[in-house]
């Protein structure tokens, strides 16, 4: 129970920072501490892992070394409703 509450925190904290960890923005990086509480978190949930994998392809593909890959309008909608899930039931 404990720690299904924790996780679904864990997946809302996870999905907030998972731009910014993705794209190591300079101007809001994340500390070294929320780095490693984030992988640790996508190591362990499948649905983060999955979340991640999906935006990296996309970011690789939107970033042109990914010309073999184009990016669907269908794939970015995935990824936005996978992540808003995501937000969503941290809310709850
Ligand atoms: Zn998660």
């Amino acid at each position: 129970m404990i720690r299904t509450a924790r996780q679904m925190l864990t997946c809302h904290w996870t999905a907030r920072r998972l731009q910014r960890y993705l794209d190591a923005d300079p101007a809001a990086p994340l500390s070294a501490g929320e780095v490693a509480r984030l992988e640790e978190h996508l190591a362990a949930c499948e649905r983060c892992a999955e979340a991640i994998s999906q935006h990296r392809t996309l970011a690789r593909a939107l970033g042109g070394w990914g010309r073999r890959t184009p990016v669907q309008p269908a794939s970015v909608e995935r990824m936005r409703s996978v992540l808003d899930d995501l937000v969503r039931e941290g809310r709850r």
